[in-house]
């Protein structure tokens, strides 16, 4: 028999960790680090659902933190079983749980400070990097389309979900009652229209039950945002005024996504070759594992390859290194184009280029995704007159724009296709990973696609027999 415990992104978008429990085994489909409220997530993302040796397999669909970022905390409470994924998310993760250590630390030490002075007792480290590094000796892989036996009864392949670089769909197989079943587990889904260099999500064939991602259950993404054509003008404008166009961008995907535009601009003559400048380490490190891994990439992209080119490479760019050098980029002249993280603005690189860059009408602003509320990235997109950066008031008198176009995420109509795709065999699914209105707004879509029942489970539900 098989269960599934519903224990993050149920109804919210992080968090994500589903366990399935199949004939007294718990395996557990993604273990993400809940996000947000600081408080509530601190104590969340410390409290395990149960003990972490009781787990036999974790699968991992994607490395994205939400996903990917509790495992060296179940690590540290004596988790010993293999971790489940691809071979590129293995190499994300790998510099992303580092990262991802190494923030909260940081927050940590900034939360304590508080504590402290409160005389409450500090709170401990959910992980460190020796966790991480436990954690990374436990992966084992899996290639696109290959299947395995996870736990005696319960095999796993994995589908290309065109989310991220090695993202995937993981179906699980099993018998019930003597008949073959099929679940699948979408992970995040990405767009399918041509994109830079990933490929659409793959279609998955005898489906019986879903479990499906509902990030942008009620809005599709804006028809035609003339990406090229508006990134074109802008960089002509900063030539032309030997100003900076400064790109927030978060370090994995997104930087790698407006490298390729670029790349394609400008070998096509539409804009001239100037100084791009990657000033990120993560993303440099996430931009070098990107080119290990041809195997995740549409055609088009991997020809570049074959042929002895680079993908992600161009006459003009550089990739920073020590912060010096980036603080040089301060007194050089432009134009220039600079990729920095986080791409919320809520800290490293990018704030330095900010203070710099907004006070002069001449620079240029582009945000290419959503900025939450309560981010420096969302006062600036709201125009602010000006906003505080490192404790002082800078003029934000550059323009600012925003692509929303190059979400990692299918919209409405993306969902609803790919649930379609799957034909006519799934008779049930659970919409998670979305705000509550946007899961109702999928569920909806999905009865209306002729899928009989539909359920939007609660943090810690339990759906027996599936
Ligand atoms: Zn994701």
């Amino acid at each position: 028999m098989l269960n599934i415990r519903f224990l993050g992104a149920a109804r919210t978008t992080t968090g994500s960790m589903h366990c399935i429990e199949f004939d007294g085994h718990r395996v557990l489909l993604d273990c993400g680090l809940l996000q947000g409220h600081r408080k509530e997530a601190f104590e969340a993302n410390r409290a395990l659902p149960f003990p972490a040796d009781s787990i036999d397999a974790i699968i991992l669909s994607h490395a994205h933190i939400d996903h990917s970022g509790r495992i060296p905390a179940f690590v540290k409470a004596g988790y010993r079983g293999p971790i489940w994924s691809t071979s590129a998310t293995r190499d994300l993760c790998d510099a992303m749980l580092r990262d991802s250590a190494y923030l909260q630390a940081k927050d940590v030490e900034y939360v304590n400070k508080k504590r402290r002075e409160q005389r409450k007792t500090p709170f401990e480290l959910l992980y460190d990097i020796p966790d991480v590094e436990r954690a990374m000796a436990l992966f084992r892989t899996f290639e696109y389309g290959e299947t395995r036996e996870i736990v005696p009864g319960l095999k796993a392949t994995f589908h290309d979900a065109g989310h991220i670089l090695g993202s995937a769909t993981v179906a699980l197989d099993y018998l019930k009652w003597g008949k073959p079943r099929r679940l699948l587990f979408t992970g995040d889904l990405g767009q399918s229209g041509e994109k830079p260099f990933l490929r659409p999500p793959e279609p998955v064939e005898g489906v019986d039950a879903l479990i499906t991602e509902s990030t942008y259950g009620d809005r599709d993404h804006p028809a035609d945002e003339n990406i090229r054509g508006r990134l074109r003008d802008y960089v002509q404008f900063i030539v032309q005024h030997r100003s900076k166009l400064v790109v927030p961008a978060f370090s994995v995907g997104r930087t790698q996504q407006m490298l390729r535009f670029l790349d394609e601009l400008r070998a096509s003559g539409k804009i001239p070759q100037i100084p791009v400048y990657v000033d990120s380490p993560l993303a440099a490190k996430a931009t070098e594992i990107h080119r290990k891994h041809p195997e995740c990439f549409r055609d088009g992209v991997r020809s570049i390859l074959a042929s002895g080119g680079d993908p992600f490479d161009f006459p003009g760019l550089h990739f920073v290194g020590p912060v010096q050098e980036s603080m040089t980029l301060n007194s050089k002249p432009g134009p220039m184009v600079i990729l920095s993280a986080s791409g919320m603005c809520e800290g490293g690189r990018i704030l330095h280029h900010l203070k710099n860059t907004i006070p002069d009408p001449l620079n240029l602003v582009l945000f290419t995704g959503f900025q939450a509320e309560g981010t420096l990235g969302r006062r600036i997109v709201d125009g602010a007159p000006e906003v505080k950066i490192y404790g002082e008031m800078y003029p934000l008198r550059a323009t600012v724009f925003t692509i929303n176009g190059l979400s990692a995420h299918a919209d409405r109509s993306g969902l609803v296709a790919f649930a379609k795709s799957l034909g006519p065999s799934v008779r049930r699914a659970f919409c998670v990973h979305g705000e509550e209105k946007y899961c109702e707004a999928h569920r909806q879509n999905l009865l209306a696609a002729g899928i009989k029942r539909v359920d939007i489970p609660e943090k810690g539900q339990l759906f027996e027999d599936v």
